[in-house]
């Protein structure tokens, strides 16, 4: 109901202040954990997270059902269970033949191969926890998720008489994709589906950006994102093609089968681009709306509530909304974080800092292992 009335509201920002107001809920986030006990952080960290550490550590308190209803229909959008079952699982894709050129899945999936190059290989990468220190939970190696991108490639219109520049740019955009090692796969306007960085390696596609799921944090997700881009540009949603549709879905199902990549980690990036230098989400917007995903056979993502806002403090401005059209996630993020600002007795604006304190700390962590690496970040 309080969606609905919601979408009834023109302005972008009165929309949000009604939202704000209408789930006035005071609990902490339902996606919570306790911190881990850790042995290794050196006392400087451990004394810039004494407050963070302290608000992890307070108990939650107990909600009326009403309460826990509402709170868990903010949260996780899809939390009833058939549905999230639904979504939660692909069905077995198996590769049917492969040459030099050609991978062929049984979903009828088609791969073609011959701009496929290396990067470096894929490093294991840490997932932090949703709340508490900077000590990763875990490392992992395998991709935890899908980040969908646009060329922003120059298109011609798509049209027969065009069919010659069409497949000029579609190999020009190839030739640059291979260059900078910048998507792991590239789906061009006529749907085929060119595999360009092999998935055994990154691809330099998401710079600064965070996920989460219920394992944890993602931060900087080159390393454990896979990126599939749409020959395509944010301003012109109605340039990407049927074709392109339903390669997108074929690939994500193919994707998500051979990694066990849950459907709320495939997501567009303009969900997950963060600028550390303002502190606010978006810095890269492509697909920041009108990202097709029923029709790619995914849950209506936009609604998914950002870890960027909720768990580092980032924030938003309403030019990002005016051009997002307001995802659900967005509100729900911002939400959380007035939520339990209230529940901790801080003001908001204090508890946010203390959230961005902490991405600072993750994200220097990561810079130095890097550096170390002697990778190129
Ligand atoms: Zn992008």
């Amino acid at each position: 109901m309080i969606d609905q009335r919601a979408s009834d509201i023109g302005d972008p920002v009165e929309r949000l202040r009604y939202l704000r107001k209408a789930m006035d809920v005071p609990r902490p986030v339902a996606r919570e954990r306790a911190p881990r006990r850790h042995g290794r952080i050196p006392a400087r960290v451990l004394l810039a997270l004494v407050p963070i550490g302290v608000i992890a550590l307070t108990p939650r308190p107990t909600g009326t059902a009403e309460t826990l209803v509402r709170e868990r229909g903010l949260t996780i959008p899809r939390a009833d269970g058939a549905q999230a079952a639904a979504w939660g699982s692909v069905p077995r894709i198996w590769m049917v033949e492969n040459s030099e050129t050609t991978e062929i899945y049984s979903n009828g999936l088609r791969i073609d191969r011959t701009f496929l190059v290396n990067n470096r290989p894929r490093a294991a990468f840490p997932v932090f926890p949703l709340t508490g220190g900077s000590t990763p939970v875990t490392m992992r190696s395998t991709p935890a998720g899908i980040v969908y991108h646009t060329s922003e490639s120059l298109l011609a219109p798509f049209d027969e008489q065009d069919n010659r520049r069409l497949r000029q740019l579609g190999r020009n955009l190839l030739d640059v994709v291979r260059e900078e090692r910048a998507y792991h796969y590239v789906i061009d306007r006529f749907g085929r589906v060119f595999a360009v960085v092999a998935d055994t390696d990154a691809a330099d596609h998401a710079g600064h950006s965070v996920w989460a799921d219920a394992d944890g944090i993602y931060v900087n997700l080159n390393d454990s994102f896979l990126a599939v881009s749409f020959e395509g540009q944010t301003g012109a949603p109605d340039a990407i093609t049927p074709a392109q549709i339903a390669s997108a879905k074929v690939l994500t199902q193919m994707l998500r089968s051979r990694y066990s990549i849950p459907a709320d980690n495939c997501v567009t990036h303009a969900q997950v681009s963060v600028n550390p230098l303002n502190m606010r989400i978006g810095a890269h917007t492509d697909w920041g709306g009108s990202f097709p995903f029923a029709q790619v056979g995914l849950p209506d993502n936009y609604s998914m509530p950002l870890a960027s806002i909720y768990a580092f403090g980032f924030e938003f401005d309403n030019a990002f909304i005016e051009r997002t059209n307001g995802w659900k996630g967005l509100y729900a993020a911002a939400e959380q974080v007035d939520r339990r600002a209230a529940y901790e007795h801080v003001p908001a604006a204090r508890y946010r800092a203390m959230l961005q304190h902490r991405y600072k700390e993750i994200a220097a962590e990561i810079k130095e292992q890097k550096e170390t690496e002697g990778d190129n970040p």
